[in-house]
């Protein structure tokens, strides 16, 4: 604290005492820095960048922090868009790599949405249209575009309910720092002296590998329940602990996560499950009572399985994502939401085919029925749940090992998501693995040998679609039908 003005002082830890060098930062944010510097602005990497390069790791984005205004800033970098709403950030771009430029906030403005969202739960809402939340500074979710007639700074906009649009109160580090959530992630790297400016004992627990919150726990998740999952998401990438006064909230607190909107749940998951550390995320959810939260149906469901095959199925989907991240190979949503509800999409099919159902139409009219339900909590765009739709309704499709169909099936779109899956249950006891071992054969054969496999006459050409037969629907609703079922 400052004995003259009363502003809060930061401990300031020089360069040769701590690890970060200018060589572990992005060229194109040291370019964002000095421009900034040399106009005569303070210039600071901030956030998780900093945290990162003190332990050692590469971080994913680099952000910086100014008392440049947007404009300013826009001023100074041709390569500059602003974004965001209620608070706009400026994006400099180079190629493919963006610097996000915020400048430091005051206390009236909140680092995370306010909590007054309407209570928007986005229950009967289409979640292909983003449900409108502002994320936090990094702009809003609906990536809006200031135009110029909202150039200006520091005002305050409402809409006709008196909802806050914008409240653009920018201030000075000293205030920025308490909006921040965790200490870890409030440390400033100076690009005037390389030193990092820690307000809040943010070096030593990030030296102690601890995840504390900044202020009063409960009242820090309270104002964005979002907070707690970015803890154990922290947790499950940095290897980090979450210290007991951070963890303790969670108990009573977990229900709030269920006034989240959707679509900022959406990115959530997105952030906690296909990173890289989706494993550890999930395990790590479930002993803090996060997970249920977030997927209801699902954690009911593993309660109550007695043979543990959807929490297996869960387990090695997540495990094989993280793989598939670390060896950079492409990741989708669709397939882990699969993944994720594959268990009370069981049981749903499963009540359907009693009843009579065809089995492609159960799974899909299941399918709806746990997706219209997971909406509430994680908004899942059509453009995933409809391919994992056909994808799960594609699975009693492995069971067909003769005759020509078998052939159209490999040449389906969705064959390779479809037979991954199945090796999944396969995997994890909810399909026979000589099942799985017989389509990983057919695979690894030529095309003349797999027409041999599955009795096919040698008519049919290579890469020629087989004949499609129109079968008679058995009580199947036609749009229920999945499509591949021909
Ligand atoms: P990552 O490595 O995943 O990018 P990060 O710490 O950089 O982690 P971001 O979501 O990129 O996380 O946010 C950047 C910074 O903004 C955080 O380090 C934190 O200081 C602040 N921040 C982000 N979200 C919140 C929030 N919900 N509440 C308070 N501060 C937040
Ligand atoms: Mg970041």
């Amino acid at each position: 604290m400052d004995p003259q003005s009363g502003a809060p002082t930061p401990v300031i830890v020089a360069r040769a005492d701590h690890p970060v060098s200018r060589s572990q930062i992005s060229g194109n944010a040291l370019k964002v820095l000095y421009r900034l510097k040399d106009a005569g602005y303070q210039a600071f990497l901030v956030g998780g960048c900093v945290r990162d390069l003190l332990i050692g790791i590469e971080p994913k984005d680099f952000d910086v922090a100014t008392d440049a205004s947007p404009e300013d800033v826009r001023r100074l970098f041709r390569n500059c868009r602003l974004i965001g709403r209620r608070f706009r950030l400026a994006h400099v771009r180079f190629g493919w790599q963006v610097i996000e430029v915020a400048t430091f906030r005051a206390a009236g403005a909140p680092m995370a949405p306010e909590p007054d969202l309407d209570g928007v739960t986005g229950e009967d809402e289409e979640p292909d249209v983003d449900a409108g939340v502002p994320l936090d500074e990094h702009g809003d979710v609906n990536g809006n575009v200031a135009g110029p007639d909202e150039a200006d700074a520091g005002d305050r906009a409402h809409d006709e309910r008196g909802r806050l649009l914008r409240d653009n109160v920018y201030g000075t580090i000293d205030q920025d720092v308490w909006r921040r959530d965790f200490t870890c992630n409030a440390l400033y790297y100076s690009i005037e002296d390389f030193s990092i400016w820690d307000y809040v004992g943010g070096v030593d627990d990030v030296r102690a590998r601890t995840i504390r919150l900044i202020g009063d726990p409960e009242t820090r998740y309270r104002e964005d329940p979002v907070r707690m999952l970015r803890a154990v998401r922290f947790e499950a990438k940095l290897g980090f602990s979450i210290h007991e006064s951070a963890r303790a909230p969670f108990a009573t607190l977990a229900e709030l996560l269920g006034h989240i909107p959707p679509a900022r749940l959406l990115d959530e998951f997105q952030k906690l499950f296909l990173a890289g550390f989706g494993q550890r995320a999930f395990d790590l959810l479930r002993a803090h009572g996060l997970f249920a939260p977030l997927f209801p149906a699902t954690a009911a469901h593993l309660e109550s399985e007695p043979d543990g095959t959807a929490l297996a199925l869960i387990r090695a989907g997540l495990a094989d994502t993280d793989r598939r991240v670390a060896e950079g190979r492409a990741v989708t949503p669709m397939f882990l939401f699969a993944v994720m509800l594959f268990g009370p999409v069981s049981a749903a099919a499963q009540r359907r085919f009693e009843s009579g159902a065809p089995p492609p139409v159960a799974i899909a009219e299941a399918v709806d029925e746990v997706v219209a339900q997971q909406n509430r909590r994680i908004g899942i765009p059509k453009r995933f749940s409809i391919p994992m739709r056909e994808l799960l309704a594609l699975q009693p499709r492995f069971h067909r090992r003769e005759g020509r169909r078998v052939l159209g099936f490999l040449a389906h779109p969705r064959f390779r998501a479809a037979y991954d899956f199945l090796l999944l249950r396969a995997q994890s006891g909810a399909e026979d693995p000589e099942i799985a071992r017989w389509w990983t054969e057919l695979l690894a054969l030529s095309p003349e040998q797999q027409r041999e496999r599955v009795g096919t006459d040698a008519g049919q050409g290579e890469g020629q679609a087989p004949r499609r037969r129109r079968r008679r629907r058995r009580g199947g609703r036609r749009d229920a039908a999945p499509p591949a079922e021909s």
